[in-house]
């Protein structure tokens, strides 16, 4: 899931300014499962920003916000669209980008996308993957050691933690704790033995996948 939070209104209607005429959209996927681009979330904000004085020219829930073929469909057919001026987008930047590629019209994100994570329940996240290209979980007990191990090690704990807590962050569990005790528990702790080499951040470098 990614999640994001929203924008606080007036950094949004600073980023609207000079533009009367909006059209909101949302996102019927992650948007709408971590509450920042839901049906809910948008009719909340078009309530916020009919009461700092603009208009609404309408509003959809795109399905999902992140597919441009069907983003540029959806939009071509949109009730309100016409006669807007710019667009927010309540959704991830992903998303947001979606939309701006296939319009003419300005586009702004209502929201800061913060990360690719797991919800715990409604309204508290876990980060718990960073999109490195190069997924290193089937040696770790399904425990990423990029995300979760602040100084993203490979090779073990960096001898810093505390009562199985991060030195870093006495908030987080120790990665490098879970992750042994999760092969310990499946009888895999041979797989620590094995020396991995430095990841190769190229992998995490691209613009598109074919
Ligand atoms: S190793 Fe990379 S792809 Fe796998 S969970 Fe961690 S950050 Fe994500
Ligand atoms: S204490 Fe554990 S999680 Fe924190 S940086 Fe060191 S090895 Fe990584």
């Amino acid at each position: 899931m990614i999640i994001a939070k929203q924008k606080e209104l007036a950094e949004i209607l600073q980023m609207l300014e000079g533009k009367q005429r909006i059209f909101l959209t949302g996102c019927s996927q992650c948007a709408t499962t971590c509450k920042f681009g839901g049906e809910e979330e948008v009719a909340r904000m078009a309530a916020a920003l009919k009461d700092a004085g603009k208009e609404i020219t309408g509003t959809v829930i795109l399905d999902p916000s992140c597919i441009s073929l069907k983003v540029k469909k959806d939009l071509r057919r949109a009730p309100g669209l016409q006669e807007a001026e710019a667009i927010l987008v309540l959704a991830c930047g992903d998303g947001c980008q979606t939309v701006a590629g296939n319009t003419r019209l300005p586009v702004y994100p209502a929201n800061d996308t913060l990360f690719i994570g797991e919800v715990e329940r409604v309204g508290r996240f876990k980060e718990v993957c960073r999109a490195c290209g190069s997924c290193e979980l089937g040696w770790t007990g399904g425990i990423c050691p990029v995300t979760r191990c602040a100084k993203g090690l490979l090779n073990g704990p960096c001898g810093g933690s505390r009562d199985g807590k991060c030195e870093v962050d006495p908030e987080l569990d120790c990665a490098w704790i879970l992750i042994y005790e999760a092969l310990k528990e499946r009888g895999e702790l041979d797989k620590l033995r094995q020396v991995r080499l430095p990841r190769d951040h190229r992998k995490a470098r691209r613009l598109a996948i074919n």
